[in-house]
């Protein structure tokens, strides 16, 4: 037997006990002629006294950090108690010892304030997994994944796995790749989600589905995304979408109930797209504070200020309390919103002070009359401030959008601590891309349209009206999942996919597998799924989803551990008949 007990285990009551404990050497602490060793293992921390009559073991057989450790000895009381860990009363008097394996010096400490940057903690993330603070994120993440499985267990839900080597699944990123050896020439895609494979799973009769699964995306890694990454992913039959919006409003409120303790939360309030852009710029609102947007096209335009006069759109915010910002504050916050990542040429303001009076950056144009307007218009109070941006609309509404985030930081309005999560519905069926030159699917191909609006699905120029059975759960300005009701009619889907420009011929030889299930009994059936490693980031108050991973990839796509993506030996390359062109 290795151990009796674990480092996380021995208390007062213990005392007198002789006991074995394994582990990792923490600390060494050299006091005269006495040693004091904290050994760690995944439990927590135990106090290890070697006497005087161990000094001699210790010169031969010397111990370092991250030594492992076989110890024996008696449980004892401790004359300095630390009651910041568990073990803080005992300690052990070592008897006897086994370095069961020494440890090269670690490139950094193990422990929660390292002094390992980034880079170094990921090539040796095995050690950095060693660091509690670490440790308690994956802790949390296996408490969340429990928990949904119990709940979706409790529902019915069957998990169901599928495969990894597949067609490719659009969900609006590119494919990563795999040749096929015994294809030569083919490749096999990774699922950007098992999307189409769930809804066979609907065709098949298993009517309530889920997975905690993998999901690969070859995307730009713009800040905190991973090429792989986990979704809990769920589709249901013979649903509509009330059904699923109530069974996974349950979840969420499951997992917060047990991982935050709140408990009597109301029903999410709904919020349809249009509402969202409208009020918040963007379709995943923070609705942990208020800050609307407000449209100032009737309040600011026709006045003779032309940056207002000519632009597309007027919107503005209200501050509160910040009616008394400096001359350098508000210079500030402009070159904030000229910074290329937001990318406005102004920021224009209005200050309502508390004698009732306003300071603007446009005085030239307004009275104080129309001043009052504007705060009327954006319910400001006296005291408040009033940043207003103009230009084009697209863009406009997104840095205002930004500014308002950036406000709600700056005031300390997005607490932590607080969780406000809200349904977006109604999003748009398509949207037109530009780049591409033809209408995409906001969601993906498989969601449906409103019924009363399938007619508009042969008419192109009313595209851009038909709104989707589409739904997204929103977390503190977080989207953290989404899903929707889907097509299950062959000819539904066909016209799907001629809307987004492709002939019968591509989409038969890439969906054909399908639409050939739908000609076979195909169920009404909808889902959704939930980003299961941003899900864990926000409730463990984190703003990246990589503390949240046990081995997560850089930014640029590189396991900095096991070095990968790598080159592969050219037998490799032949048995699969690639040959890498050099430019
Ligand atoms: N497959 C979708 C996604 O990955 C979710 C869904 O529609 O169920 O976003």
């Amino acid at each position: 037997m290795y151990r009796t007990h674990t480092c996380g285990e021995l208390r007062i009551e213990n005392k007198g006990q002789a006991v074995t404990l394994a582990g990792w050497v923490q600390t060494i602490r050299k006091f005269g002629s006495i040693t004091f060793v904290d050994l760690r293992d995944r439990y927590g921390i135990t106090q290890l006294l070697f006497r005087e009559n161990m000094n001699q073991a210790l010169d031969e057989n010397p111990i370092g950090r991250e030594f492992v450790l076989q110890v024996s000895g008696a449980v004892s009381e401790r004359s300095n108690k630390n009651p910041d860990i568990i073990t803080g009363d005992i300690e052990i008097d070592v008897s006897k010892y086994t370095v069961l394996n020494p440890s090269k010096t670690p490139p950094f400490t193990i422990q929660d304030d390292t002094d390992g940057g980034d880079d170094l903690r990921m090539r040796y993330r095995y050690l950095d997994l060693r660091r509690n603070a670490v440790k308690k994120n994956l802790e949390l993440r296996y408490r969340i994944n429990r928990i949904v499985r119990n709940y979706l267990d409790s529902h019915g839900f069957m998990d169901i796995e599928t495969p990894f080597l597949i067609k490719s699944t659009p969900e609006g990123a590119r494919d990563f790749v795999v040749p096929s050896r015994m294809n030569p020439g083919q490749f096999y895609a990774l699922p950007q989600s098992p999307q189409t494979l769930k809804q066979l799973l609907m065709v098949s009769g298993y009517d309530r589905y889920y997975q905690i699964v993998k999901c690969f995306r070859d995307e730009d890694l713009r800040a905190d995304r991973q090429p792989e990454f986990t979704q809990i992913d769920c589709e249901m039959s013979f649903v509509e979408q009330e059904d699923i919006l109530h069974i996974f409003e349950g979840m969420i409120k499951e997992v917060l109930k047990e991982v935050k303790g709140i408990e009597d939360i109301n029903p999410f309030p709904r919020m349809s797209w249009h509402d969202a852009m409208r009020d918040y710029g963007n379709d995943k609102p923070d609705i942990r504070f208020g800050m609307k947007l407000v449209n100032l096209e009737k309040a600011a335009k026709g006045k003779g200020f032309k940056v207002f006069d000519e632009a597309e759109l007027v919107v503005a915010i209200a501050v509160e309390g910040c009616g008394n910002y400096s001359r350098k504050q508000l210079d500030e916050l402009t070159d904030w919103v000229k910074r290329p990542q937001i990318g406005m040429q102004g920021l224009a303001y209005v200050k309502s002070h508390t004698d009732h009076t306003y300071k603007s950056s446009f005085d030239k144009f307004f009275n104080e009359a129309q001043l009052n307007d504007i705060a009327s218009a954006c319910g400001a109070k006296p005291g408040d401030l009033i940043l207003i941006m103009a230009g084009k609309e697209a863009k406009t509404r997104k840095a205002m959008s930004e500014l308002r985030l950036e406000m709600g930081n700056r005031l300390g309005l997005r607490k932590k601590e607080e969780f406000k999560a809200l349904w977006v519905t109604d999003f748009p069926l398509f949207e037109y891309s530009e780049e591409d030159g033809r209408w995409m699917a906001l969601h993906h191909p498989f969601t449906s349209p409103k019924k009363e609006q399938v007619a508009l699905m042969s008419q192109p120029e009313h595209f851009g009206e038909i709104k989707a059975n589409a739904y997204d759960m929103v977390l503190n300005g977080n989207e953290i999942g989404g899903g929707s009701i889907r097509i299950f009619q062959k000819e539904l889907q066909e016209k799907m996919f001629s809307a987004l420009g492709m002939s019968r011929e591509e989409a038969q030889e890439k969906f054909g597998f399908l639409m050939g299930a739908f000609e076979y009994g195909a169920p009404p059936h909808g889902g959704i799924a939930f980003g299961f490693d941003r899900l864990c980031a926000i409730l463990g108050g984190s703003e990246s989803i990589r503390d949240f991973i046990a081995f997560p990839k850089n930014n640029a796509g590189r396991d900095m551990m096991l070095d990968a993506p790598d080159q592969i030996d050219n037998k490799q390359l032949e048995e699969l008949q690639i040959t890498i062109v050099k430019e």
